[in-house]
């Protein structure tokens, strides 16, 4: 229905190839991506005006008859043309050679209608580098102004639009005269055809002056397409989760003997949220159906209990189960820790280890032990993931600290054979508001508090200029033989991974110099970690940290994701103004691991330091509560970098401001779960879905 909205843009307009290109670099592919183009501003355009009271830089359109065209022959694509209309007269100057296709137009005593901004030279008026009006329908007294590339204007790409939203005007009345049997009418209006196209359509002219109703603002215009957007996400993740639910899955047994002794060994009691959690996935895990649960839970709370102790059940009910985690030093990292819970508790089950840094043997054989189902716990980084494993039986997966996990990639593992069920670990913590956005079609199980006897960071803010007091100040931690991590932002002075950092003066501090400053007050207990070093070095040095024979780690943000090393109760964090407030919450969950008091020293150059730095950096002192500062961190940044949407392929939204329209977002949700499945619903979610976005493709 409607499917010329999804055709690209050439089927209905004969493009250059320039113009093309211009517009693919935009993001407009299809005609549906011309009519959501949003203008980021509007300009107020005086159209035919008396030039009596026409101002200086006023805009205009006029319609004129040319008098005179000179052509300055010493500056060749310099042209005056002089025009008359009914109230005066008024001199074009176009600097640039003008097309021949338009030349050919300023015939004098032909008329011609132009537009540009008007501005008083000698006390004649002037248009310099005015547009031609080629189509008399595209004169609007509000002009939207659209974000440009090079080789399209405002003009041309408005001129599309209107174009598309005559075509699309006429198919939405061809299409609402041609049905006979009347349509299913309604006071909702994604339940009425009639009623929503009519409404999408007036929104979208108002949207682009096409059409100027005096009683809906730009403000209010924008909102009801984005309560039409949100509509459609809602509606779609409530989809996926229907087919998901559908899915039969596995049964699994449940063995709390074993994890008893695995707590008694560890000497930990669990804490009542992750008994919940525990409690939530098992629930699940018992029945034959598929699962699909977010675990959110702030750093430090103690995830990965959670993600042993289930897939403990898995492996000791026969099935498989893996553990994804982002980088080689977590994988390394959970595989220790579950390998020696395995043996500890006497459990024998096969696990193994599969990063980018397993031998082509070694990886041959875990890859065969997969197949015929001998290993049963597989600990892996997510890129390995993306290769075509092939598991006997799997049975659950687990994602760790993994938050750009895409709809898709949910998709895909709904429909591998065995249906696993899937537990995304995410220790970034995503405001309540969003999670309906992006995991609307999960369950979610929340850890909220840390293990016992954990004491809160204590954080301090300091200027760098207090660098050399640190320095000397980090022997008190030292001599109670606890650990110290000092990040950085770069590896060395050539590291040019931050765009900024040109100005010598204000250069960023880097791991190198550091690590050979601290060497000089504390040798022969430094140890350097950057993510150009050899998975193998990494892995050494983290070990070395880990057993005490390096005290202090230098390091950049490679320690950011879920290290664990209890006894380091002190972390340091140079310029700490560049770093966002989601990041700054993950460093600082390096500490506060164990009993200990722990601190966090965020050094800030007083000389980049925004106003916005600041409040970034006080939210950093006042709040240990990842929640509290992701919702801060929204308010401050806007959703989009929160969620990283732009590397992660999740839908962007096309007029939807997440943070301006969390209220939306409520009724939204409201709405979509009324909502049935037909013809009109998935067209919805069809005209909302990004084409790279599974959602689409799940109606
Ligand atoms: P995260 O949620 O950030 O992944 P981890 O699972 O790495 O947190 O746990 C952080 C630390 O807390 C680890 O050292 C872990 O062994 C410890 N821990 C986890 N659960 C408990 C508990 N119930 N009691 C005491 N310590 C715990
Ligand atoms: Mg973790």
């Amino acid at each position: 229905m409607y499917d010329l909205l999804f055709q690209p843009v050439e089927t209905l307009i004969s493009l250059k190839q320039s113009a093309n290109a211009a517009l693919g670099r935009l993001g407009i592919e299809k005609v549906r991506d011309l009519l959501f183009y949003k203008p980021y501003n509007y300009r107020s355009i005086k159209v035919e005006p008396n030039l009596q009271d026409v101002r200086d830089g006023d805009e205009i359109v006029i319609t004129a008859r040319v008098d005179d065209v000179q052509i300055n022959h010493r500056q060749k694509s310099l042209t005056k043309v002089y025009v008359t209309c009914k109230s005066g007269g008024i001199l074009l100057v176009f600097f640039n050679k003008i097309p021949t296709f338009l030349f050919v137009r300023l015939r004098v005593g032909s008329t011609i209608t132009i537009t540009g901004k008007v501005q008083f030279s000698d006390g004649y008026l002037q248009i310099n580098h005015p547009d031609f009006v080629l189509d008399k329908k595209t004169i609007t007294p509000s002009e939207p102004v659209y974000n440009l590339t090079y080789g399209i204007t405002n003009r041309q790409l408005y001129s599309y639009i209107a174009r598309a939203m005559d075509a699309f005007e006429i198919s939405v009345k061809a299409r609402l005269h041609l049905i006979k049997k009347p349509l299913q009418e309604s006071n909702i209006i994604y339940l009425d055809e009639k009623k929503y196209i009519t409404h999408l359509l007036d929104l979208l002219k108002n949207l682009h002056k096409i059409k100027i109703d005096t009683h809906i603002d730009e403000v209010a215009i924008r909102k009801e397409l984005s309560a039409l957007e949100l509509v459609a996400n809602q509606f779609a993740l409530s989809q996926v989760k229907t087919a998901n639910e559908k899915n039969e899955g596995n049964a699994f047994r449940l063995f709390h003997q074993e994890q008893k002794f695995i707590l008694d060994n560890l000497g930990f009691e669990l804490t009542s949220d992750q008994r919940r959690s525990i409690d939530e996935i098992e629930a699940d895990q018992v029945r034959s159906k598929q699962m699909m649960r977010l675990l959110q839970g702030d750093v430090g709370s103690g995830k990965t209990l959670v993600a042993l102790f289930t897939m403990l059940n898995v492996a000791l009910s026969g099935f498989q189960t893996c553990l994804m985690a982002p980088t080689d030093l977590l994988s390394n990292q959970h595989y220790n820790f579950f390998s020696n819970v395995l043996v500890q508790n006497n459990l024998e089950i096969e696990i193994a280890l599969l990063t980018g840094k397993t031998k082509a043997k070694e990886r041959k054989a875990i890859l065969e032990g997969l197949e015929d189902g001998r290993i049963k716990i597989l600990i892996g980084t997510h890129a390995l993931f993306q290769e075509n494993i092939m598991f006997k039986n799997l049975g659950y997966v687990v994602i760790d600290e993994q938050h750009k996990f895409g709809v898709q990639q949910r998709l895909d593992l709904i429909n591998k054979a065995t249906h696993p069920d899937l537990l995304v670990m995410t220790a970034t913590p995503i405001p309540r508001s969003l999670t309906l956005t992006m995991f609307g079609d999960m369950s979610t199980s929340q850890i909220k508090t840390k293990p016992k006897n954990r004491l809160p960071i204590i954080t301090t803010v300091v200027p760098s200029t207090k660098r050399l007091e640190i320095m000397e100040s980090l022997q008190r931690k030292l001599a109670m033989g606890e650990k110290i991590y000092w990040i950085c932002p770069l590896i060395d002075q050539s590291d040019k991974s931050l765009e900024e950092n040109t100005d010598e003066a204000y250069s960023y501090a880097d791991v190198t110099t550091s690590a050979i400053e601290i060497e000089k007050y504390y040798p022969a207990i430094v140890g350097v970690l950057h993510g150009k070093m050899k998975p193998q070095e990494k892995e050494e040095i983290m070990q070395k940290f880990n057993s005490g024979d390096f005290k202090i780690l230098v390091a950049t943000t490679v320690v950011e994701v879920g290290i664990d090393v209890r006894d380091a109760t002190l972390i340091i964090i140079e310029n700490a103004e560049r770093f966002g407030l989601a990041q700054l919450h993950q460093l600082r969950g390096r500490v506060g691991r164990g009993p200990l008091q722990s601190h966090c020293l965020l050094m800030y150059n007083p000389k980049r330091t925004s106003k916005i730095g600041h409040k970034r950096l006080a939210i950093m002192k006042e709040s240990n509560d990842g929640f509290y500062i992701a919702e801060q961190d929204l308010l401050l940044r806007g959703a989009g970098e929160i969620l990283g949407t732009k590397q992660s392929g999740e839908p962007e939204f096309y007029f939807t401001d997440l943070v301006e329209d969390l209220k939306l977002l409520t009724n939204a949700n409201k709405i979509a779960n009324e909502l049935p499945r037909n013809e009109l619903t998935l067209f919805q979610v069809k005209l909302f879905a990004r084409d790279n976005s599974s959602l689409a493709k799940s109606g």
